[in-house]
């Protein structure tokens, strides 16, 4: 965690509590937020139950997220969601390019770029998710492939965050997400310094307000010791951030 920064934690609930379920997530979460004041608390339900969470969470400290957003404000686009339909059911975040996106919706480099600018656009904060496969970490390519990510969308960043929107970006590794297998405070560090530098290379002001998050089989039990690293901002948690139980203990260890 840098000096300065507040930490973000932020629960992608995937294709779970759509319904009754999420809304007493949504509320558990406030309370979390009141034992957390200085965590940053972001959740990202699915899009059915988005405007009913907001309800419950104005003013409450918790923010919302998008799960995926289309890069057009409209159109013919049959089943998806713009940005300004997002912000209209209180979204402030959006999540983009997570690798299940990516690997099961063919999102590229190039979409997620579009993406992020169409964000930014409409007035959300991407949390932009980069991470390698397993085959590609075993390779020695971990670097390598995170950098042609990162750097595919670092231009639209810069100019679309100006000087006062702090965004993010998530490193997950493939091979962690919901595996139970997460990678140690070292190997996160890591990829997260290199980040740092690539973000300090643009901009030693953008360098400074992003937060960087990890993710990938956060748990209670490992947090705290990801979180202590100088380049970890935050997390992503998936599996975890289904149950206030344990979203709550992870907010606790920021
Ligand atoms: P996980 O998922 O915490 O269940 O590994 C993380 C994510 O997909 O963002």
């Amino acid at each position: 965690m840098r000096p300065g920064l507040r930490p973000l934690i932020a629960g992608n609930w995937k294709m779970f509590h759509g319904g009754g379920t999420g809304l007493a997530l949504a509320i558990d979460c406030t309370q979390i937020a009141q034992r957390v004041p200085h965590v940053d608390l972001v959740i990202a339900p699915p899009y059915t139950v988005l405007a009913a969470c907001s309800h419950e969470c104005e003013g409450k400290r918790v923010a919302l997220a998008a799960q995926n957003i289309h890069s057009k404000d409209k159109g013919a686009f049959t089943g998806e969601v713009s940005g300004p339909m997002l912000v209209e059911s209180g979204c402030t975040w959006a999540i983009i390019g997570h690798s299940e996106r990516r690997q099961l919706f063919g999102e590229t480099d190039a979409s997620v770029a579009e993406k992020t600018a169409a964000a930014l656009q409409f007035g959300l904060l991407p949390i932009v998710c980069v991470g390698e496969t397993l085959a590609e970490r075993e390779a020695g390519e971990t670097l390598a492939v995170v950098g042609r990510q990162v750097r595919a969308f670092l231009d639209i960043i810069l100019a679309g965050a100006g000087t006062d929107k702090a965004v993010a970006i998530a490193y997950e590794p493939v091979w962690a997400i919901g595996t139970g297998k997460n990678a140690g405070p070292a190997e996160a560090e890591e990829v997260h310094a290199a980040i740092r530098k690539w973000l300090t290379e643009k901009s030693a002001e953008l360098a400074k307000r992003t937060r960087i998050l990890y993710g990938g089989s956060v748990k209670p039990d490992n947090a705290k010791a990801l979180l202590a690293e100088p380049n970890v901002d935050g997390a992503l948690i998936g599996g975890a951030s289904l149950d206030a139980t344990s979203f709550g203990a992870i907010a606790e260890a920021a």
